[in-house]
């Protein structure tokens, strides 16, 4: 059965970008007699605000979407800090103790997700207590042989984890990165076509290669185009894109915006790119 995911960070309001994506995700599932599941990425720990999970199930509602909630990242520490372990065992993971400030100013490469990490600590000796712990990329590619994975969207892709460098897997301020957890729980979720934007296309590179190294299923990915303002920016609340409970509280009808969203009619200023 097709399993299709919406997975918010719980660091601020839903705007449209979010409504689009959660119904590009609910509709795949629908047209397939699948599954859609919501699953809260909470544990960006001084961003993360839990009363949102409430507000974010009102949107959800409120644009007429039915879903399946899975556990919250929050609920499943164990489990990253178990499959960290088993990657520490590998010898593929090192820690790291450098700042973003000292990263920032030794990068000489610049990645999808900004400055690529210059490896200072890779192969030197560097106190493990409250380090972040980074994947030896090219080791880790060099065990795996080459990948492929398919966007539903773009086509075939090589895994190409090169392009972010040696990511962290392990936070200095949590058990796992975006990365690590969010590949977990697709797995554990039984996620078959992980569904996000275009944003995080690059991200795929990397959680293909943890798929691989943690012998995880492999799903397909649908990357959607994403919304964006008349600055050709991604929508964002700071960039004044109203959020969708402000829209809720005003009284506009959520399904007739659903709608206009799934058959392209953005309000003025918004485009799809
Ligand atoms: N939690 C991420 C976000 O809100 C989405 C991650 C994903 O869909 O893989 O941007």
């Amino acid at each position: 059965m097709e399993t299709t995911r919406f997975a918010p960070s719980p660091n601020g309001s839903l705007h449209l970008g979010h409504a689009y994506s959660a119904i590009v995700a609910h509709d795949l599932a629908a047209e397939r007699d699948g599954r859609f599941l919501v699953r809260l990425e909470d544990i960006d720990g001084a961003r993360s605000r839990p009363e949102l999970a409430e507000e974010f199930a009102a949107d959800l509602a409120w644009l007429g979407l039915e879903w399946t909630d899975v556990p919250a990242q929050s609920t499943r520490l164990a489990t990253y800090a178990a499959a960290a372990e088993r990657l520490k065992a590998t010898g593929l993971l090192y820690p790291c103790q450098c700042t973003r400030a000292e990263i920032a100013a030794a990068a000489t490469e610049h990645g999808p997700e900004g400055p690529l990490y210059p490896g200072t600590c890779r192969g030197r000796p560097v106190d493990p207590e409250g380090a972040a712990w980074r994947l030896d990329v090219s080791k880790a590619i060099a065990q795996t042989g080459p990948l492929e994975w398919i966007d539903e969207v773009a086509g075939p892709q090589h895994a190409r984890p090169e392009l972010l460098g040696d990511v962290v897997l392990v936070r200095k301020d949590a058990p796992a990165s975006y990365h690590l957890a969010a590949t977990l729980d697709d797995a554990a979720d039984g996620v078959t076509l992980v569904t996000r934007g275009k944003d995080l296309f690059a991200a795929t590179h990397v959680h293909r290669l943890l798929q691989a190294l943690l012998g995880l299923p492999v799903p397909r990915w649908h990357h959607h185009a994403l919304l964006l303002d008349d600055s050709g920016q991604k929508l964002a609340k700071r960039r004044g894109s109203p959020s969708l409970a402000d829209r809720r509280h005003a009284g506009d009808d959520g399904r007739a915006l659903a709608d206009a969203l799934r058959s392209n009619r953005f309000p003025a200023g918004i485009s799809l790119g």
